[in-house]
C-alpha cells in the first residue's frame, strides 16, 4: 500500500467513525461556518479552562462532504484538551500545508492524522472543505475568550 492509499484510508476512517461528534451543552464560545462552494456546514463549541489558556472541551456538529467531515474529526482529535499555543501551532501548520499545493513536509506532531490531508492541497476546490472545521474552531475560541 502506498502512502496516498494509506492517507485515503485514514480519511475514510475518520469519515465513517467521526471522533467527538455531537455538541456539548456547556460552552463559552460557538461558531457556525458554511462552505458555500461545497455545501459543508459546521458548528463548533469551545469551553476554555478557568485560566483561559487551554481548550477544556471542544465539540462540533457538521454535515457535508467526506473531506470536511474527516477534517472535523481529525481537528477534534488533535486539539481537544490542548493549550491555545498548541492549537495555534497546529492550526497554522494545517493552513500552511493546505496552501502548499502539496509541496510540504507536514509536522506529524502538530497535525496528527491531519497529515493525511496533504493530497487535498492539490485540489483548490477542496481546500475550503479541509479548512472549514479549523477556521470555525479558531472563531469559537476567539468568542470564548470574549475578544
Ligand atoms: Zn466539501
Amino acid at each position: 500500500m502506498n502512502l496516498s492509499n494509506m492517507y485515503q484510508e485514514v480519511i475514510l476512517d475518520h469519515y465513517k467513525s467521526p471522533r467527538g461528534k455531537g455538541l456539548q451543552e456547556t460552552f463559552g464560545g460557538e461558531a457556525h461556518h458554511v462552505n458555500t462552494t461545497c455545501g459543508d456546514e459546521i458548528t463548533v463549541r469551545v469551553q476554555l479552562s478557568e485560566d483561559g489558556n487551554s481548550i477544556k472541551k471542544i465539540s462540533y456538529a457538521s454535515t457535508g462532504c467526506s473531506i470536511s467531515q474527516a477534517s472535523a474529526s481529525i481537528m477534534f482529535e488533535q486539539i481537544d484538551g490542548k493549550n491555545l499555543t498548541d492549537f495555534n501551532k497546529s492550526s497554522e501548520e494545517f493552513l500552511a500545508m493546505m496552501q502548499s499545493k502539496g509541496k510540504f513536509e507536514p509536522n506529524e506532531d502538530l497535525l496528527g492524522d491531519g497529515v493525511s490531508m496533504i493530497g487535498v492541497a492539490q485540489y483548490p476546490a477542496r481546500i475550503k472543505c479541509a479548512l472549514l472545521s479549523w477556521m470555525a474552531a479558531k472563531d469559537a475560541i476567539i468568542r470564548a475568550k470574549g475578544e
